[in-house]
């Protein structure tokens, strides 16, 4: 045996190009939607939740109190009662991920959510720092 685990391991990592780690500019993920009858459908949110690292169910939560409409989950995709244009559902989508997922110090959007004494905070992987995040 020549090379080790961590050797091993290290190339397996670099053949993975994805993942949002520091360094690396964050690039906003956008829906992919469509209107159909009365509803618009997001065919990607599963995969947009995902990419953000935030539970599909909170995400959805966000938009359709910030849209006004009942929406639901249907496996990897959002339905939304009422039309909506790619436009609206983008700016909602940027200003959760200000809100909830990028860093308030570093701007990094390697966070994650914690529970201190039943708030919810957004705390840092890379620099530490923690903020309470609103309650949707
Ligand atoms: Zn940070």
């Amino acid at each position: 045996m020549d090379f080790n685990y961590d050797q091993l391991l290290e190339a397996a990592r670099a053949k993975i190009p994805e993942r949002t780690t520091s360094g690396e500019r964050f690039e906003l993920p956008k829906f992919d939607a469509f209107t159909q009858g009365g509803q618009t459908i997001i065919k990607n949110f599963g995969d947009v939740a995902a990419r953000l690292r935030r539970e599909p169910q909170h995400l959805l939560k966000y938009i359709s109190k910030e849209l006004a409409c009942i929406a639901d989950l249907d496996g990897k995709r959002a339905l939304l009662k009422g039309k909506f244009k790619h436009d609206q559902l983008d700016s909602r989508l940027k200003n959760y991920v200000s809100e909830y997922v990028l860093c308030g110090q570093c701007g990094k959007p390697d966070t994650n959510f914690i529970m201190v004494e039943d708030s919810r905070y957004k705390r840092c992987e890379v620099c530490g720092a923690r903020s309470p995040v609103k309650s949707i």
